[in-house]
């Protein structure tokens, strides 16, 4: 349920709104918009609208009709915007984040590291814990490649997100990353997600597979519901009929979430095309379309990749994705990191 209060309401009257539904076993989310406060409320369904609707300073109460309730952009109309320290995922920047699909070496996890952040990147993004399709492929090196990623993002001023994918790895990856990752294949690993909405961190939480928005947005909801509200999607691609690439971008994806939900929304183009060929127009497009940043594969070698070389930029196409992104980026009133690191000294 929503709650609009007039314009002309009093502090008072809202507080008295507040305090009535919360006595009543609600849970409540006040956002203030420029004429108006609006108050998204949760198990809403055990009480009386019309109760709600006789109080002092109300304008009228409607139902959320979405089934997902936390996530929805009828429950809180302003766009959420994700921080971990000064790096902030929904506001006017776009934010890219790259890296290597799985930390390999120290020494491969290091130069793929500089590279993304001379080209302007903002936070570092590779794996410890793979989910691969075979049991047979690499699976990641664990700990050991959550020391490298941690000491790489430090040595190069980057934030780092990693993929976790049970709920046994939550405390160790914690200690290393800044945002956990949640893949495609886990999107609907219900237990993993419950418990993350327990986390003092933000989650990616990739659309799976074959999910549509309204089961993403769902799988969104277990993690606010938790009382995590710092949810980042990432739209990487589905799977349809089609075999061309890898899977089927869906760009359309992004400005239904934008209208849906007030949650900030990232693309990932390397799982999305399936090859480096292909990243960056993917890559341009989701910018165009209104994404609130990327997460992208890029490798010092990406011939010689454990995982996912294929669709790994180089190091030269990514510098030059980014420039490109810096003349796409103001066109549509959005900022970017104005230019490469080598040529600042150091990044905004
Ligand atoms: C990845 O980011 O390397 C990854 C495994 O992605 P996804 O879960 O989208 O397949
Ligand atoms: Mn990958």
């Amino acid at each position: 349920m929503v709650v609009v209060m007039n314009e002309r309401a009093t502090e008072a009257q809202i507080d008295a709104v507040i305090s009535r539904l919360i006595e009543l076993g609600m849970d409540v989310h006040r956002s203030s918009g420029v004429s108006r406060t609006v108050l998204g409320v949760v198990g809403a369904h055990k009480i009386d609208p019309e109760l709600i609707g006789i109080l002092d300073g109300v304008h009228e109460v409607l139902r959320i009709t979405e089934p997902y309730k936390r996530a929805s952009r009828t429950f809180k109309p302003e766009n959420t915007v994700v921080s971990t320290d000064d790096v902030r995922v929904g506001g006017d920047e776009v934010i890219v984040m790259a890296g290597p699909c799985s930390a390999e070496t120290e020494e491969q996890v290091h130069a793929s590291a500089a590279a993304v952040k001379r080209a302007g990147a903002k936070i570092l993004r590779g794996g410890a814990f793979k989910p691969r399709s075979s049991p047979y492929s690499f699976q990641g090196l664990g700990e050991e490649g959550l020391k490298m990623l941690r000491s790489a993002a430090d040595a190069h001023t980057l934030k780092l997100v990693s993929e976790v994918m049970d709920i046994s790895q939550i405390e160790l990856i914690a200690k290393y990353c800044d945002i956990f990752q949640v893949g495609a294949r886990n999107m609907q690993n219900y237990t993993l997600l419950r418990e993350l909405g327990h986390a003092t961190k933000p989650v990616l939480l990739k659309r799976g597979i074959s999910a549509t928005i309204e089961e993403w947005l769902l799988s969104a909801e277990y993690i606010l519901a938790g009382g995590n509200n710092d949810v980042i999607l990432c739209e990487r691609g589905i799977r349809t009929f089609e075999t061309a690439t890898r899977n089927t971008f869906d760009i359309s994806a992004i400005p239904v979430v934008k209208k849906l939900s007030h949650l900030p929304i990232v693309a990932d183009p390397s799982h999305g095309a399936g090859r480096r060929d292909m990243v960056a127009q993917l890559a341009r497009a989701a910018v165009a379309a209104g994404a609130d940043g990327l997460i992208i594969e890029v490798h010092n070698d990406p011939d010689r990749a454990l995982s996912d070389g294929a669709q790994s930029m180089f190091p030269a196409q990514f510098e030059r994705l980014m420039a490109e992104l810096r003349i796409i980026a103001p066109a549509i009133g959005r900022s970017i990191c104005l230019e490469p690191v080598s040529r600042r000294g150091w990044a905004r």
